[in-house]
């Protein structure tokens, strides 16, 4: 029988004491290790053990740790004043912020909403498109359509419209309805016989089926993830693809939310993701790398239509959260964002990421038990499977995506890995996604401790 070899491995590691924890941690199995300082891309513990931070957290940490420019930032804006309600005060920090967010932009987005983090910015994202239409007189429109194998995030709405089967199960009676429609991933979807410009005309397609089976007069939007993150693992999209998507929505007058909370803000080598791909949303989310785990900050972009229609309707936006636009949150991303800029660190994200895509090659690119490896500026990941032939995964209950965590954080190593890659259930991913800082020793220290992480692992299920 099959056990699972990630609670093998937990006795290896040093966790804490349950007993002595009255946190909720992520599972009642384990405590993590306490964090202690952040320095670069290097993360150190209470007890002195340091960690390479190959994945900025959740592809949050982006001019890495402890930069004291960002600190030093912080504490100017909490001397000068630290939050006051938005429907009183605009900020200082809030209005730069803004300004040099839309001048890094196209022309098309011209105002930005401030959130404290990546669901919230997709729940306001959808409530704006929602009341775009409400205010069209348009009451009728009220499903979204997004993707399977995506995550927009956690609360309600923004689950609702996830594609992660496995996280939404347990919630399914209290979600709204979303239709979902195939997912752009070459690697699983695309058979071999068909080319990428014919995959492409399939799942546009499907996308107009499903809108016109809906009608679009009911049609809210059309959500995506520009490079899909943690579901199914840093999947760049088709070339061509979401200009066909965009032209869809444009003939149904259906508007375009893109998610960029995590592939957004320089990740992928461009400011914007979509900058890639020639075209430009209706609203677009970004949250993690904007305040690069400085302080808890989203932004929602709004295109100047979506603005002007509610400007010029009621005149409001029917939504609001104590903490938007937060003036500490709002002076640190300012100051990472200024650094982000200043220090040139987009262009660097897309030259290191050729170098990580290189170093992954070199490491993976004949292992026997890696069938992909993919990705875009500084998010990449390689696909594990049982058969290289087949693209067949592991047996889920082997937990391999888990086992690999934990053992590189027992080398010192944090990544990023999922499992139901596939189909919310079936496959196994590693994410890697370091601060833009990251240097080449550091990446082929990551990649070297990764592959000897996967081994080891991957020994195990033969040994069981
Ligand atoms: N959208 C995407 C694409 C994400 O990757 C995430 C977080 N992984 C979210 C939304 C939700 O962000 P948060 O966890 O900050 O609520």
């Amino acid at each position: 029988m099959i056990a699972s070899i990630a609670s093998a491995y937990a006795p290896a590691i040093h966790f804490g004491d349950l007993s002595m924890s009255y946190v909720l941690q992520r599972t009642s199995r384990i405590v993590p290790p306490t964090v202690v300082a952040g320095r670069g891309c290097w993360l150190t513990d209470a007890e002195g053990k340091t960690y390479l931070d190959a994945s900025g957290g959740a592809a949050v940490s982006c001019i890495g740790h402890g930069d004291t420019r960002v600190i030093d930032a912080i504490i100017r804006q909490a001397g000068k004043v630290e939050y006051a309600h938005n429907s009183f005060f605009t900020s200082e920090p809030a209005e730069k912020l803004a300004e040099l967010l839309i001048s890094r932009s196209p022309s098309e987005l011209t105002k930005v909403y401030f959130v404290s983090d990546g669901s919230e910015a997709v729940e306001s994202a959808l409530k704006l498109a929602r009341q775009y239409y409400v205010e069209r007189g348009e009451t009728g429109r009220r499903i979204a359509i997004s993707r399977r194998q995506s995550y927009h995030g956690n609360t309600l709405g923004a689950l609702a419209i996830g594609g992660n089967m496995a996280r939404r199960v347990d919630y399914a009676p209290l979600l709204m309805e979303v239709e979902h429609v195939s997912p752009c991933f070459d690697y699983r979807e695309r058979p071999a016989d068909e080319t990428p410009a014919e995959y492409v005309e399939r799942l546009a397609a499907e996308l107009e089926q499903t809108i016109t089976r809906v009608g679009a007069e009911s049609v809210l939007c059309f959500v995506a993830e520009t490079v899909v993150g943690a579901t199914a693992g840093a999947v760049p999209p088709t070339e061509g693809y979401f200009r066909r998507i965009r032209d869809i929505c444009d003939r149904h007058d259906i508007l375009l939310i893109l998610d960029e909370v995590m592939c957004g803000t320089g990740r992928t080598g461009t400011f914007h993701a979509f900058e890639q791909e020639g075209i430009v949303p209706d609203i677009l989310t970004n949250a993690k790398g904007l305040g690069g785990g400085y302080m808890p900050i989203g932004a929602v972009y709004l295109s100047d239509r979506v603005d002007q229609t509610i400007a010029k309707g009621s005149g409001a936006f029917k939504h609001g959260h104590t903490y938007n636009g937060h003036a500490i949150a709002c002076a640190a991303a300012l100051e990472v964002q200024t650094i982000i800029a200043g220090d040139a660190l987009v262009e660097r994200a897309h030259a290191q990421g050729q170098v990580l895509s290189r170093l992954l090659r070199e490491r993976f690119g004949r292992h026997p038990h890696v069938g992909d490896i993919r990705g875009r500026g500084l998010i990449q990941s390689i696909e594990l499977v049982a058969d290289r032939e087949t693209a067949a995964p592991f047996d889920l209950k082997l937990g391999l995506a888990a086992a690999i965590k934990s053992e590189a954080m027992r080398r010192g190593l944090c990544v990023y890995p999922g499992s139901g890659t596939i189909d919310g259930v079936r496959g196994d991913h590693v994410l890697l996604a370091p601060p833009f800082i990251v240097s080449d020793k550091e990446m082929t220290l990551a990649v070297e401790r990764l592959g000897d992480a996967v081994d080891s692992c991957i020994d195990r299920t033969r040994i069981q």
